[in-house]
């Protein structure tokens, strides 16, 4: 059996739906993201892998029936991925080969003064899955497999061994049909509707979205907005910010935002985030989470998440759910003082 197959069959033995593999030679003329080096000095190769996301919590999140159940998933999942990325590197480390496993997610570069804006990993989990054929881009740019969708976590381990890459998943395997109904799942139009971007990994290039501003996205999962521009619906998140499109100003507000959010009262459940230390919880993530690879389900989860309503927080840190007009109604009687927390 060759070192291929045991990783493989060690991952799948543990959960695992998909296996690849990367190297120094597949990722070439990718962005700082894909430099092994940074995660383990000498590193050959890069082991890429995911795990599926529990649907029926999914539902339950979009509805606004109850965010609980997918963001403890949606945690456990994540630290699922980095606990096997570690239990490989240690089954790898006994087979005389250095190795690293990786965080799932909140691991970010921070050799920049701005880093906290655009929070670029150390290494890029979607690079290693699309080159080594684990899943591909969707156009939202999340990476997912057929039958699956987007609805799944990546994980990563690095290794001094020298493995044999695999391929990128060829056309007809992919899952995206280009349907375009991640766009309308996400808040603050973060991605492009038409304009596409691409990137080149190893001589083969991958195509998804144009990322219109990478910061609204940090606004609005990171839970400081969440209101939709028709003003119908919200993510999980109460703040009811209106994002300028002019990078300075929307520095500007994202500072101020970021004041705000910090005297918000605390809401129940969460988990501390690693950028500013405060406790934070799951408000969307939608892009990722509405699509499964299949058209009636997705279109069935957007409308889902397009009748849910918005969220309000009272001044006594309570959330409650209403239909757009009504929710804007009962803000509007809040205190301003209160108000002014949340736009
Ligand atoms: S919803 Fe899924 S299948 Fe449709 S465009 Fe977006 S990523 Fe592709
Ligand atoms: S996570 Fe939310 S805010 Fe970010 S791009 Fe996806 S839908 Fe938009």
């Amino acid at each position: 059996m060759s070192l291929n197959q045991i990783i493989v069959e060690f991952l799948m033995e543990r959960g695992a739906i998909k296996v690849g593999f990367a190297n120094k030679e597949t990722l070439a003329g990718g962005p700082p993201s894909i430099d092994l080096d940074y995660r383990l000095e000498g590193a050959k190769s890069a082991i890429s892998f995911a795990l599926p996301m529990n649907r029926d919590h999914i539902r339950l999140f979009l509805s606004k029936k109850d965010r609980s159940p997918h963001e403890n998933d949606n945690i456990e999942t994540n630290l699922r991925c980095k606990d096997l990325s570690w239990e490989l590197a240690a089954m790898l480390k006994e087979e005389g080969h250095l190795s690293k496993g990786c965080a799932a997610n909140q691991k970010y570069r921070q050799d920049t003064e701005d880093w906290m804006l655009y929070l670029h990993p150390d290494l890029s989990h979607r690079y290693m899955a699309v080159r080594s054929g684990v899943g591909s881009f969707g156009w939202s740019g999340n990476v997912g497999i057929k039958d699956f969708g987007t609805a799944i976590m990546l994980g990563t381990a690095v290794t001094t061994a020298e493995l044999e890459p695999t391929d990128p998943e060829p056309e007809e395997e992919q899952f995206c049909d280009q349907c375009k109904m991640c766009v309308s799942a996400c808040a603050t139009d973060m991605f492009d509707r038409n304009k596409e971007d691409s990137i080149t990994l190893g001589g083969k290039e991958f195509k998804y979205s144009y990322r219109n501003e990478i910061m609204r996205c940090n606004l609005c999962c990171g839970g400081i907005t969440g209101l939709s521009s028709s003003g119908k619906w919200s993510t999980w998140s109460p703040g009811r910010y209106d994002l300028p499109w002019e990078q300075e100003k929307l520095v500007e507000v994202a500072i101020n935002a970021s004041q705000a959010y910090a005297k918000r009262p605390t809401i129940p459940g969460g988990y501390i985030n690693v950028v500013n230390n405060e406790r934070t919880y799951m408000t969307c993530g939608n892009c990722q989470i509405v699509c499964w690879g299949n058209k009636k389900e997705t279109a069935e989860n957007v409308k889902i998440l397009h009748s849910s309503g918005c969220v309000i927080q009272e001044p006594d840190g309570e959330i409650r759910v209403y239909p757009g007009e009504e929710a804007a109604e009962k803000f509007g009687r809040l205190p301003s003082e209160h108000q002014k927390l949340y736009c």
